[in-house]
């Protein structure tokens, strides 16, 4: 019998990235640690980024949901992008740099897109969610701080001079739109707060030595994270 969701796995699985070994700071790995408050995406965790810095293989890799997922905002970038050439705007889309941090490692990333105002080059970093991540987004009318962190590194060093990042956010499931503005120097985090927690992590790759754990299992960050598996052993050892 032929399999109708075959074709659509095969090419998901097809855009599968292989796991590489972490090289650079990453936007998407911003964290921030202020007294017991830790604040970072999915990956940004001190001790996930020291498994992924020293080369070890995820025990909990993406999944055909995952890809799903991924490949959904992709497309939601190529719409996004073709609403720019209608309204005829001057745009450019995946915007890599690299940039000296101060510290041992330099930071690279990549932006969705830069589109030229009225005013100059504006950014926009766009996301998709669904269920309770877009409730998160109408209770509290602000962006998600994971994504927040991420803009703040895009700020600082960008070879134009962007003031001011969108943050188009869609959701999956019942396609509630909203749109978030976020304006340099007028964030509750800084960036030099980012780089003091690359700076911690790169202590503890100096020393060889495991960092503890940023959150506990009933924390978002733990369900989705690609070592969720290996971290429990650790805590049960
Ligand atoms: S399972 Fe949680 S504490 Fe452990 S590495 Fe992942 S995010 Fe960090």
């Amino acid at each position: 019998m032929h399999d109708s969701i075959l074709p659509v796995e095969t090419y998901l699985r097809s855009k599968k990235k292989d796991f590489k070994v972490q090289e650079h700071h990453h936007p998407s790995s911003a964290r921030v640690a202020i007294g017991d408050k830790i604040v970072c995406g999915v990956g940004g965790c001190l001790r996930a980024q020291y498994w992924n810095w020293m080369g070890v293989e995820p025990t909990n890799p993406i999944n055909l949901n995952g890809l799903h997922n991924v490949t959904i905002g992709h497309a939601y970038e190529d719409w996004y992008e073709e609403g720019l050439k209608i309204l005829g705007k001057e745009y450019q889309r995946e915007v890599a740099f690299k940039a000296d941090i101060g510290l041992k490692y330099q930071m690279s990333g990549r932006i969705d897109f830069l589109v030229k105002e009225d005013n100059g080059w504006e950014g926009v970093e766009l996301k998709t969610s669904y269920g309770r991540g877009m409730d998160y987004y109408k209770k509290t009318k602000k962006p998600k701080e994971s994504y927040l962190l991420q803009m703040l590194c895009y700020f600082e060093y960008l070879e134009k001079p962007i003031k001011v990042f969108h943050n188009p956010v869609f959701a999956r499931d019942n396609f509630y739109r909203t749109t978030f503005k976020i304006e340099k120097g007028k964030t509750e985090y800084t960036f030099k707060q980012i780089v003091a927690s690359w700076r911690e992590l790169e202590g503890f790759l100096e020393r060889k030595e495991l960092p503890p754990r940023d959150f506990n299992d009933k924390d978002y960050q733990c369900r989705y994270c690609a070592y969720k598996n290996k971290c429990n052993k650790e805590v049960r050892k």
